[in-house]
């Protein structure tokens, strides 16, 4: 069967469904953010078609890969129950689905279509499918040789709830610093994945930030298997360079060589970036050997126009995925906002459901693809070389996995407000300080007087190191004279470990004979 003919057969349809929507809604041209659901048939038509001509303009250029120069033909269509847009293209690029020059075009195709998925309220997220199939069918599963301790198949439809406490080990996470040099058969060197942009190179950047979010996971007690250990600066002979630079695979092909299903998936592939591919390839398969309870990737994003920044979670969409991600965002986002020369760098709060990303898609752990910043905005671009930044949004991502494991929600950290209290002159009133949120301890708790003028304005502060120490603190006031006639208001202000400022309160104090 010609499928391919089959196939436009049905983009030709779509397109003449969508052109007759368009022309029937050229008077209603404002689309505000709405669900697929919500939307009239009219805006859907109309967003389709804008949609089918921004991703064709991609994929009509061609030269996405070395053996393949062909322009690409593609069709969008709404999964309107899940509101999840669908981007079908090509059957012939089915077999090329696990290539990393794959990822970049899905990238590319899905940056052209983003004003319109803007337009979508709450968008799940994006599925490539390759003739009408996904990426599964191109690609099954490998079985790859168990690891130390492999995962039981959940019976809930991919919930696979990770609840290591009750393993009675650490739990493990796996940390996947994006890309790192690899050998080009055609251009014969090693090169990195990415050109430097901004000063940064994405390939050199992610080991740094991994190296922040490995110590921080470790310090919630967490064993890590980072990937690209930035301590790794023996030589790797072949290249010539640091170990810490290059892809996953060399590491792999060093440490497990009987494992080459691991390392080596396209061998008998004659494609001149094969390494990047099986790199790529690589990551998940090797978490999944290690029975990693929880899988975390770190990139720095691209985008074809300046404009766009901040950071980004994309995930394969499964439950626990999910979970993990909005934990992650809103923590990276809490942390990072702690400070106020970072406090309005954008952190969605839902992360993007793409299939098509193997990174994930072969993951049997929840995984989370954390693009920490977009190195082709400037203003990114200048904080991404940041070390404070780094640190603080990489401690976002560790926090994020905690509340995760602890399933905790991630709330802001706030003094709970009190009731006003009476006392007498000459006597202390207590006030317990209760907290919201998720502090890192230990915790700093100022109280001092507010609108104090005089030569005695008191003020209290402690350190408290547990949960335990907080329950059992009062804060003080002892009432004086001078207090009489009216209320004494106290400003309680906490700050914990990571630097991020609870919301304070103030407590009353009436004071009478
Ligand atoms: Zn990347």
């Amino acid at each position: 069967m010609n499928v391919s003919h089959t196939k436009e057969g049905r983009g030709r349809r779509k397109l003449a469904a969508a052109l007759l929507g368009f022309f029937s809604t050229c008077i209603s041209v404002n689309v505000g953010a709405a669900t697929l659901a919500e939307m009239s048939p009219e805006d859907r038509a109309l967003l389709v078609n804008e949609m089918n001509a921004s991703a064709n303009t991609v994929g009509s250029k061609g030269l996405f890969y070395d053996d393949d120069p062909l322009p690409i033909s593609i069709s969008v269509s709404l999964d309107i129950e899940k509101n999840h847009v669908v981007v079908d293209m090509d059957e012939r690029i089915g077999p090329r689905t696990e290539y990393a020059a794959t990822e970049d075009l899905l990238d590319l195709i899905r940056f052209s279509i983003l004003n319109q998925i803007d337009r979508i309220d709450g968008l799940r997220g994006v599925s490539f499918l390759f003739g009408g199939k996904p990426s599964t069918y191109w690609f099954p599963e490998p079985e790859p040789e168990p690891g130390p301790d492999p995962k039981q198949d959940d019976p809930h439809d991919g919930e696979r709830i990770v609840e290591p406490t009750q393993l009675g080990r650490a739990p493990v996470v796996a940390i996947s610093p994006g890309h790192g040099l690899y050998y080009n058969y055609r251009f014969k060197d090693w090169r990195p994945h990415r050109e430097t942009t901004n000063g940064i190179l994405e390939d050199d950047i992610t080991p740094v930030m991994a190296g922040f979010l490995a110590s921080a996971l470790q310090s919630d007690r967490v064993a890590v298997h980072n990937f690209r250990p930035e301590q790794n600066v023996l030589v790797h002979s072949p290249s010539g360079q640091p170990w810490w630079r290059l892809g996953v695979r060399y590491l792999l092909e060093k440490e497990l060589p009987d494992h080459p299903e691991i390392w080596h998936a396209f061998a008998s592939s004659q494609i001149s970036d094969r390494e990047r591919n099986e790199d790529l390839r690589s990551r998940p398969l090797y978490a999944n050997f290690l029975g990693a309870d929880a899988f975390l990737h770190v990139h720095t994003n691209a985008h074809i126009s300046a404009e766009a920044r901040g950071a980004r979670a994309i995930i394969h969409e499964r439950g626990p995925d999910r979970r993990l991600a909005v934990n992650v965002l809103c923590s990276m986002r809490e942390l990072i906002h702690s400070k106020d020369e970072f406090s309005s760098y954008p952190v969605p709060l839902q992360p993007l459901a793409l299939v098509g990303k193997g990174e994930n898609d072969h993951a049997k752990m929840p995984s989370v693809i954390v693009e920490v910043g977009f190195h082709t905005n400037p203003q990114d671009a200048l904080l991404l070389r940041n070390k404070e930044f780094q640190g603080l949004a990489m401690r976002g991502v560790a926090k994020g996995y905690r509340l995760f494991r602890e399933g905790k929600p991630c709330e802001d950290l706030a003094v709970k407000p009190v009731r006003e209290a009476f006392g007498r002159v000459g006597h202390d009133v207590y006030f317990p300080v209760g907290l919201t949120g998720n502090p890192a301890f230990p915790v700093s708790v100022t109280s001092r007087v507010r609108n104090c003028s005089g030569h005695y304005c008191p003020s209290q502060w402690v350190r408290l190191f547990n949960q335990t120490e907080l329950e059992k603190h009062r804060v003080s006031f002892l009432c004086i004279r001078s207090n009489l006639g009216k209320p004494v208001e106290l400003s309680i202000d906490v700050r914990d470990d990571d630097g991020v400022a609870a919301k304070p309160a103030t407590y009353k104090v009436v004071c009478g004979q």
